[in-house]
């Protein structure tokens, strides 16, 4: 009996995880990426300049990203992240030279606050009363607006890792996109934010393993395949067109659409999306990291926010780094390496070293741009919505782009 087909446009995360979750079932499903190779924003690639593979942007995960962790069990990749045993993050404030280690306690209740040896120097217990505002369920508002945006429990915790979760910034960063974050890790305990790394990079952990997983289940893939055009006729999807085929879709088959918003928009009629973006810089410089440095460290007070300590590579990002994107390369090198060489306490000159500029690394987590992005369902009945810019209740994360495509596949399992 022929089955019928689940096409999954876009092989980015969101696209994969549909896949995987539907992959062996009652469908044959058949994945068209507009890209010589899957993992959109999330993948490794060979790097000339450095002679070395590197990921197109350092990603960091928490262990309470649970359909992250879902998919990656699934496939066979959670053995690639790697992360300390408890919630345990090094951090340096370039201005004045303090270094300390936040260590959130493992259950629930969070003693840490109490521990002088566990929460940021110079603060109190006090202080982190401020959050339990923003984890009371209220109308989406802009963060600095629900919690005390200055003083050095922001600058010290707050900013940085609001500013890593949402790539905005916080103060105009959506109150209720920061809560989900904060509910579903920090406020779970330290277990939940364990920070962990795909120290062989991203392909070896989320792509590599995903593609084995679904050819082995007879999925089936076109790389350079763009969607280009859908016909609609009658509330569904009629056919796709990708310049040189047209394909006709069965009664039954279904079609996943997990493209960037813009894509989205210029092949769904009246799709609304956001529109607005935040840059994502990082360097790289290849040279080994100093014996004992932690695998990752947070910085306050400098350009750079976040070092990774790869076995020869020392890599920086800056999120919501638009106000980067204009200046020189080899200026932004030269300024990052003096941060970098300060934290690690390298005295050498620029070693070899690359910088990426992720113009639109991601939509703005801002109020106006989370109320623009739509659910999974479309106004037609085979057509559904996955990415990290729908309507997950996160802001554009490995874990959003994950859920997305989780319950894009779910929609298509119940609607059998
Ligand atoms: C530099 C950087 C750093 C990041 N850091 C982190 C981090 O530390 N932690 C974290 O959780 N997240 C991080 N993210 C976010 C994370 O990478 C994304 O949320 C996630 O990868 C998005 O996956 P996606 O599938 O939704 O979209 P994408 O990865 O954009 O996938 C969309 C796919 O669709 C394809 N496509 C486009 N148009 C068409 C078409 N017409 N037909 C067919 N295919 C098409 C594209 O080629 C692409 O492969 C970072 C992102 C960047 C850029």
């Amino acid at each position: 009996m022929v089955k019928p087909v689940v096409h999954v446009a876009g092989a980015g995360l969101a696209g994969l995880a549909a896949a995987v979750r539907l992959a062996g079932g009652p469908y044959d499903i058949v994945l068209h990426e507009a890209a010589r190779q899957a993992g959109g924003r999330c993948r490794s690639y060979y790097d000339p300049a450095l002679e070395m593979t590197i990921d197109n942007g350092n990603h960091l995960l928490l262990s309470g990203n649970c359909d992250a962790r879902e998919f990656l069990a699934a496939i066979g990749g959670e053995e690639q992240l790697a992360g300390p045993a408890d919630a345990d993050f090094a951090f340096c404030d370039l201005a004045t030279g303090e270094r300390w280690r936040l260590r959130p306690n493992a259950g629930p209740i969070p003693w840490w606050i109490f521990a002088s040896g566990r929460r940021v120097p110079g603060t109190g217990p006090r202080d982190y009363l401020g959050l339990l505002r923003l984890l009371v369920p209220g109308k989406d508002a802009p963060l600095g607006t629900v919690m005390r945006s200055n003083g050095l429990l922001y600058e010290r915790l707050w900013r940085p890792f609001f500013l890593a979760a949402l790539n905005t910034d916080p103060i105009e960063g959506s109150s209720r996109l920061a809560s989900a974050v904060v509910r579903e890790t920090l406020a779970k305990g330290g277990q939940a934010c364990r920070p962990l790394v795909a120290m062989q990079g991203l392909s070896a952990a989320f792509i590599e393993p995903a593609l084995t997983y679904l050819v082995t289940r007879g999925a089936k893939f076109f790389f350079e395949h763009r969607l280009r055009a859908i016909d609609f006729a009658e509330g569904r999807a009629n056919a796709l067109d990708f310049g040189d085929d047209m394909l006709p879709l069965g009664a039954a088959d279904k079609i996943i659409l997990a493209v960037p918003p813009s894509a989205a928009r210029d092949l769904v009629p009246g799709l609304q999306t956001p529109g607005a973006y935040r840059a994502i810089v990082n360097a790289h410089f290849k040279i080994a990291p100093p014996q004992d440095f932690p695998p990752l460290m947070g910085i306050v007070n400098g350009t750079i926010e976040w070092l990774f300590a790869f076995p020869s590579r020392l890599s920086v990002t800056i999120s919501g780094a638009d106000r980067l994107l204009d200046i020189a390369r080899e200026e932004l090198a030269e300024r990052i390496w003096a941060e970098v060489a300060k934290v690690t306490q390298i005295e050498k000159p620029l070693p070899t070293w690359q910088i990426i500029k992720e113009k639109r690394a991601t939509f703005a987590a801002t109020v106006e741009e989370n109320e623009r992005r739509p659910g999974a369902g479309t106004a037609y009945a085979n057509l559904l919505l996955a990415g990290d810019w729908t309507a997950t209740g996160l802001p554009a994360t490995i874990e959003g782009a994950i859920r997305s495509g989780h319950r894009a596949a779910g929609m298509v399992v119940a609607s059998q």
